[in-house]
């Protein structure tokens, strides 16, 4: 049971929810998908001419929500906490429909996690690496299980100031940027990620959060001599991700349009913070 790749027996067509999940979660990434080529479309010419990536964000959602989506074409996906992406990425109906699955890993990552974090089968994306001992961390761990490739990481700024919020202050990215071309040879740095402060209103202008990660990766790449087009900026979210395109983010972390909006009654809350209460939770 659980594989997606059948028809859909009859019975099964009229139990409750079911049914509407299966076409909602098609449906929804369809909308979404147009929505981030509409955006595309509005770019202004002078941002690096990059096709976002999608991350569908299943956090709180059942494996069979991914499965869905994977058979409609997504193939990278965002969990913000280590366990729940252990386990959904080491799912045998996961392992078995989705060979081409990606997962990134989204949340704040402890130091005690990583290597937990680096058994996760398909693990693609890190994108908040938000010190100089976590980069360490995650070097060595990587480097231990002998992959072929880099392991992929961002690193997450705190552009909004907010204590609620996790990821470097703006004047410290420079160093840990540099740290990993220096001293982290199983990394490979990818770019910049950013939550951002919540319910900016777009009528009183760009969103400032996108707009300090866009001067970052300026700063980044005078420094470096890099060109624009290889820093990536992750940013944009359910309520503002066509936004985030429109002012440059290559990368979307997409949950509640796709899979619906999330039910955390069940499970105990750990801390109350801002980000929880908006349904965007990090580990503590
Ligand atoms: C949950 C989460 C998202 C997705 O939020 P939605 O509003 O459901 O799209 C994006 N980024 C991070 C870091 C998250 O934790």
């Amino acid at each position: 049971m659980g594989s997606a790749c059948g028809a859909v027996a009859p019975q099964r067509m009229w139990r409750a929810g079911r049914m509407s999940a299966e076409l909602g979660v098609g449906f929804s990434l369809r909308a979404v998908n147009e929505r981030l080529q509409q955006a595309v479309a509005r770019r202004p010419q002078n941002l690096p001419a990059i096709q976002p990536r999608l991350v569908a964000v299943s956090k709180t959602k059942p494996a069979d929500m991914v499965i869905e989506a994977y058979n409609h074409g997504q193939r990278t996906f965002g969990e913000n906490y280590v366990q729940e992406l252990l386990e959904k990425a080491s799912n045998p109906n996961i392992l078995s429909s989705c060979p081409e699955i990606k997962w990134h890993f989204i949340g704040h990552l402890q130091k005690q996690n990583v290597n937990k974090l680096m058994a996760v089968p398909n693990l693609f994306m890190l994108e908040t690496v938000d010190s100089v001992k976590l980069a360490d961390k995650v070097n060595s761990s990587w480097q231990k299980k002998s992959s072929p490739e880099r392991l992929k990481v961002m690193v997450q700024i705190n552009t909004s100031g907010e204590e609620s919020k996790h990821g470097l202050r703006p004047s410290e990215m420079i160093t840990v940027v540099e740290h990993i071309h220096a001293k982290c040879p199983s990394l490979e740095f990818v770019g910049l990620m950013t939550i951002g402060s919540f319910g900016h209103d777009l009528s009183q202008g760009p969103n400032p959060d996108f707009q300090v990660l866009l001067s970052l990766r300026e700063e980044l790449c005078k420094k470096l001599k890099v060109p624009a087009e290889q820093v990536e900026l992750s940013m944009g979210m359910s309520g503002d991700f066509q936004h985030a395109i429109e002012v440059g983010s290559t990368n979307v972390r997409v949950g509640s349009i796709i899979f619906g909006e999330r039910d955390y009654s069940k499970k105990p809350a750990p801390e109350k913070t801002t980000a929880d209460l908006k349904g965007v939770t990090q580990e503590h």
